[in-house]
């Protein structure tokens, strides 16, 4: 699988910021487990399988899989994290949300 190749050029605030990252949770980097495609992702730490961790020291590797809606899929797939987004995380607090 490659996504070295597109990583460069990503914005990942943007992508955080569109509708299709959803609303609520920890940003994360994730791979579509349909498409392959990566893109960023929130999802409840409840969803990723660590309820009542830190999200500042969250680590993609302890999380497990979690469902999210893809749209080349056309709907809900299975997205494994590939990195918590904990820069966009802080900026967010910093904003007040
Ligand atoms: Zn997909």
């Amino acid at each position: 699988m490659s996504v070295d190749t597109e990583s460069d050029d990503r914005d990942l605030e943007g992508e955080l910021a569109s509708a299709a990252a959803g609303q609520f949770g920890v940003p994360v980097d994730a791979v579509c487990v349909g498409c392959g495609r990566t893109r960023v992702k929130r999802a409840s730490l409840e969803a990723m399988d660590q309820p009542g961790a830190d999200p500042t020291t969250l680590e993609a590797t302890d999380c497990t899989s979690f469902k999210h809606v893809c749209y080349p899929c056309q709907g809900a797939t299975w997205w494994n994290p590939v990195a918590v987004l904990t820069g966009l995380l802080e900026r967010n607090r910093e904003r007040g949300e």
